[in-house]
């Protein structure tokens, strides 16, 4: 794994909290209750300036605000941070992913001033929005991107595809050309996929707040939209007999190491990216279950990789970043302590996560 000091981007959680309930992320369980293993925190001014020391902030060529459980938008001390961020490196990057339907429009103008991009994540039209983006606006949205693109903001559009919005993306995208929207991007989303059974489906159920089944959703018919990837699970099951098989056997190749990225969660945990911090909390796990846990065990226990507690340099050159995580990409199998987020998101053969920005053009 790389060291500290080679470290040129960092992906930063800064809030796991969100207004939004979007089914097929783990901060719900199914776009019902919050998921109950979830702390819901946020990083404020003094802890940003504990972990982005002015030294490390220097080293830095970008900071981009996204995470696994939470929207950005919500961090209370937000503009605060990006300014302690550029007091210290004027031409660091700073991009940021939201749902774009919270805070005020003066917020958005401030930001349209202030950040390189901002990507709002919309996925369909008036009547279509909220049926993934539970509990946002889409008139809030509209005048939020409005307020950042009048203020000279580069907003890019992102739109997952579901069967209940594909006959709608060439309209949204004559929309974000008229807005003014520097980009807009169509997602083929990789999560219509059992991570417990390891086999993708068709269908995902959204649940109300006591767990009964609302609605469902379903992949777009059009296979345009489809996922590349999650299309080459039966050609992969032939080859190995199993998708469990593949991943057992798959070499990894660590994304991050060549990117040199890392990832902060919003409790302050240092992880190399989202897909591995994304296991700490899946709710579908018995608290402190999951794989990931068994191998900070092995590190000194979760405090170990805190930047809340030690220094992000001491944590990355320490033994989960040098020996632990790499070590597993070793082993013999899933059972055998391979971990499968690494198998999923880095293998060879198959990565859902990579085949949703296919076949997309840039507009400038
Ligand atoms: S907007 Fe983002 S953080 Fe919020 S529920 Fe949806 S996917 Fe999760
Ligand atoms: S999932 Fe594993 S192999 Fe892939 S980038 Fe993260 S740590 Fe590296």
């Amino acid at each position: 794994m790389y060291k500290y000091s080679e470290i040129k981007t960092v992906h930063l959680e800064i809030s796991s909290k969100c207004n939004a309930a979007c089914p097929m992320c783990l901060r719900t369980i199914c776009g019902g209750s919050i998921n109950p293993q979830l702390p819901l925190e946020e990083i404020n001014l003094s802890q940003a300036k504990k972990i982005f020391t002015p030294h490390f902030l220097k080293q830095l060529n970008r900071i981009y605000l996204c995470g696994n459980y939470g929207d950005p938008a919500t961090a209370k001390d937000l503009l605060e941070i990006f300014e302690y961020f550029k007091s210290h490196n004027p031409s660091l990057r700073l991009d940021l992913f939201t749902n774009g339907s919270l805070r005020s429009t003066q917020f958005w103008h401030t930001l349209g001033k202030s950040i390189n991009s901002i990507n709002f994540s919309i996925d369909g039209l008036a009547d279509t929005n909220h049926i993934y983006r539970r509990n946002t606006s889409f008139d809030k949205i509209m005048d939020n991107c409005e307020a950042f693109i009048q203020a000279g903001g580069k907003a890019i559009w992102d739109f997952i595809v579901f069967a209940h919005n594909e006959h709608q993306v060439e309209e949204a995208r004559s929309l974000s050309k008229k807005m003014g929207f520097h980009k807009f991007v169509v997602k083929k989303t990789g999560r219509f996929f059992s991570n417990t059974l390891s086999t993708g489906k068709d269908e995902q159920v959204v649940f109300d707040k006591n767990q009964n089944i609302e609605y469902t959703l379903k992949k777009p018919l059009n296979e345009k939209y489809q996922n590349t990837s999650l299309q080459k699970e039966k050609a992969l099951v032939e080859k190995y007999g199993s998708l469990i098989n593949y991943l057992d056997k798959t070499p990894i190749s660590c994304r991050v190491e060549k990117e040199k990225s890392l990832y902060i969660s919003a409790q302050g945990h240092v992880f190399p990216c989202c897909w591995t911090a994304n296991q700490l909390y899946p709710w579908y796990f018995k608290p402190k279950s999951s794989p990931i846990w068994g191998l900070l065990d092995k590190s000194g226990g979760i405090e170990g990789i805190s930047a809340f507690h030690d220094s992000v340099e001491h944590i990355v050159n320490g033994s989960f970043f040098q020996d632990i995580l790499p070590e597993s990409w070793n082993c013999s199998s899933i059972k055998n302590g391979k971990l499968k987020a690494c198998a999923k998101t880095c293998g060879q053969e198959f990565n859902p996560f990579a085949a949703q920005f296919e076949a997309n053009e840039t507009r400038t």
